[in-house]
């Protein structure tokens, strides 16, 4: 699933999961609804012509989007029980305008209602409804834990667990945008490993895959928790260090340089890689930045390789 999609599931969802509990406790039936609108001569034909799109769009969005992510019995059921038991569209209307005002309190409170109208509402429960949401509630949490599931793997490398380029590119535009209002630095580093293709044609792609895999466990090892370490894609791999120098980003690389050609990586015994370092300068977009990295790779890799350059 787009990684886009599933954030805004994970939206929908952590706020109906934050305001579950003003849902059930401020969920009134549609009667009361009714019964408090006519006794404050509030016209409902009015209140629902004006009101009637954007909450029903907007319930109808959060169901879709939960019952997208697997099979949800309960959301089924609470569609039927609106839908089927003498419920009308427009007093499913109703419901919607409970079920956000309940959300928004205040927003609907100034808006559509006066506070004391708000206020007057009685707290009477529909056992029915009460149970339905119940059961709502449980599809929540199972709902969550299953999109935070996606989005897990919508932000990882599937061979070797790091965050992949999408993720690496998001924080890397945070990072910017924070280095020009806090006015600090930060340093991207390349790694590629060198002659992987000649390990690929020798050991065969598995071996060549273990490699990954041990690479990035062996660089995470040496990185701090603030570093961000992602796959960019095939056999290179690119690190951000916050509030970090050139300088001290070069050291920090000629560290991890040295650790990986010293390390016994089974098949084949030895590696080594190359890397291009580059420091985050005011006027640098994403892509001037990478350019820099890119080049010092480049520089690296012509001379000898197993190098590490800075740009
Ligand atoms: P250089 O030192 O100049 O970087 O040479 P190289 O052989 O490392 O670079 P080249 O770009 O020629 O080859 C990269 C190889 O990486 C080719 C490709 O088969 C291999 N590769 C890319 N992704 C994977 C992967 O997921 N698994 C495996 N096993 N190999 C991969
Ligand atoms: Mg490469
Ligand atoms: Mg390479």
């Amino acid at each position: 699933m787009d990684i886009e999609r599933v954030k805004e599931l994970k939206n929908n969802i952590s706020y109906l999961d934050e305001n579950r509990n003003q849902i059930i406790t401020h969920w009134t039936t549609v009667e009361d609804v009714r019964t408090i609108l006519t006794k404050h001569d509030v016209d409902i034909e009015v209140f629902q012509n004006v009101y009637a799109h954007p909450v029903l769009s907007y319930f109808i969005d959060v169901v879709k989007g939960i019952q997208e992510i697997g099979n949800c019995p309960v959301i089924a059921k609470l569609i039927d029980y609106l839908q089927e038991k003498h419920i009308t569209s427009s007093e499913l209307f109703m419901i919607c305008i409970n079920f956000r005002k309940a959300i928004i309190k205040k927003i609907f409170a100034k808006k559509i209602m006066s506070e004391s109208l708000y206020e007057s509402i009685a707290y009477i429960f529909d056992t029915n409804f009460k149970g339905v949401l119940e059961a709502f509630n449980e599809t929540l949490a199972k709902a969550k834990e299953e999109t935070n599931k996606l989005y897990e793997l919508s932000i990882r490398d599937y061979l070797t667990n790091i965050y992949n380029r999408k993720m690496f590119d998001e924080i890397l535009d945070l990072e910017i945008k924070a280095a020009i209002r806090n006015k600090t630095y930060f340093s991207i580093i390349i790694l590629d490993i060198d002659d992987f293709k000649r390990i690929n044609d020798s050991y065969g792609h598995e071996a060549g895959d273990k490699i990954l895999i041990s690479l990035t466990h062996l660089v995470q090892k040496i990185l701090r928790n603030s570093d961000i370490f992602a796959r960019w894609g095939g056999e290179e791999f690119v690190i951000l260090m916050p509030k970090t120098s050139k300088n001290n980003a070069y050291n920090k690389t000629q560290e991890i340089r040295k650790i990986i050609e010293t390390h016994n990586f089974e098949t084949p015994k030895k590696l080594t890689c190359s890397f291009g370092v580059a420091q985050y300068e005011e006027i640098d977009t994403q892509s001037s930045l990478f350019i820099r990295a890119d080049e010092a790779l480049y520089m690296s890799k012509s001379q000898g390789k197993n190098t590490v350059t800075v740009f």
